[in-house]
């Protein structure tokens, strides 16, 4: 925008410079100096052309600029990325269990620690939930399995094995990962359900896709699974890319299953069909799920509470709604919260709704 005011002034001289010559010829004629005006127009007309472009090549110059040192600056973001250490005698994960082993992590240049002395262990095919306060240390938690950072103190286990014991590729072999940024690369549906598994075949993409609630994305889509996304105005709203990245997930059959659900989807329709697929998904898994609509956790095998960063509850949602604490508060608001829903829908909707809190 900004490029385009820009342009409009430098070439408009031009819209500028011939009314006024118009407006000063009668004077001049009268004065007897035409000649001299017929020179200084001439001088005007080609130097205000001249000074345009190198104007518009200055400011062209400058956006290319300031693109090439943003894009520097990403280089640079990525290659100051700390390296992971790998193990010289990488360790074999036993089970499909995870544990925190007193975990504490530190985000670099911050003060105060996201995690705090953090302990739990999900025992293989549990599902945990981790709940709690935004802020309170969830996603951080979930980052520090597949690595993103590693701990500042303690250790996180997989399978009885250290993370940073294991082999990185065996790891990632064991764990799929359904973070709430999750990005669509701008290839076909079909090569980003096949980047968990490239070996994967078409119709095993297809069966993930089913599998993960996305048949009506693909039906609207002009070339079904090979659309390419991004282009030609082939845009998936967020609730859809959830699904693919689930399908994603579906078609890497790890044993361990994190997720870090998306706090709100757009419309019911979309969040009953992304259940579904975590259905799916988590299936006779080991799964650590960040739940934001406590109707997910309620039949968790255990329910982590992390608030500033720190286990202030755990246990079964029995328990805790029993225990009265910060889960039950939770609880209350997140059925007034979906009561109040309930008063904003339609009746057949209602119904629905109600049977999600029970
Ligand atoms: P939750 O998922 O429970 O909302 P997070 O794990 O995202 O909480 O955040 C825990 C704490 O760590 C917060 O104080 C947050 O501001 C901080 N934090 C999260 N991500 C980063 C980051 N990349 N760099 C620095 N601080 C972060
Ligand atoms: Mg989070």
């Amino acid at each position: 925008m900004p490029q385009s005011v820009n342009l409009t002034f430098t070439e408009g001289a031009f819209v500028f410079l011939v009314p006024t010559a118009l407006l000063l010829a009668p004077a001049a004629l009268n004065s007897g100096n035409f000649a001299g005006f017929v020179t200084n127009f001439a001088f005007y007309a080609v130097f205000s052309a001249i000074i345009s472009t190198a104007l518009a090549k200055i400011m062209f110059a400058a956006s290319g600029m300031m693109l090439a040192s943003t894009a520097l600056g990403r280089i640079s973001e990525v290659m100051s990325a700390p390296v992971l250490k790998i193990t010289d005698n990488p360790q074999v994960p036993k089970d499909n269990s995870v544990e925190f082993k007193d975990v504490s992590f530190t985000y670099a240049g911050a003060e105060i620690p996201a995690l705090d002395h953090v302990s739990f262990k999900v025992e293989p095919g549990q599902t945990v939930a981790l709940v709690g306060p935004s802020g309170g240390g969830k996603t951080t938690a979930a980052s520090l399995i597949p690595r993103f950072w590693d701990v500042t103190s303690g250790s996180v286990l997989v399978g009885g094995v250290d993370v940073r014991e294991a082999d990185p590729h065996v790891l990632m072999d064991q764990v799929a990962f359904v973070f709430q940024n999750n990005r669509l690369f701008k290839t076909s549906i079909l090569e980003n359900v096949r980047a968990s598994r490239p070996e994967a075949s078409r119709e095993e993409v297809q069966a993930a896709l089913t599998a993960a609630q996305c048949d009506d994305i693909l039906e609207k889509l002009p070339d079904g699974m090979d659309t390419v996304i991004g282009t030609e105005g082939t845009y998936l709203s967020g609730g859809e890319q959830q699904r693919v990245a689930l399908a994603r997930a579906i078609l890497k059959d790890a044993p361990i299953v994190v997720l870090d659900e998306a706090t709100a989807f757009a419309d019911p329709e979309n969040e009953a069909m992304i259940q579904k697929a975590f259905a799916t998904l988590t299936k006779g898994r080991t799964v650590i799920m960040i739940a934001h609509r406590l109707s997910t956790v309620v039949g968790a095998d255990k329910i982590i509470v992390l608030d500033g960063g720190k286990v202030s509850e755990e246990g079964t949602h029995t328990e805790l709604v029993q225990a009265n604490g910060l889960y039950a508060r939770m609880w209350k608001e997140y059925n007034q919260a979906v009561k109040w829903r309930i008063s904003q829908v339609d009746p057949t909707e209602a119904v629905s709704a109600k049977k999600e809190v029970q």
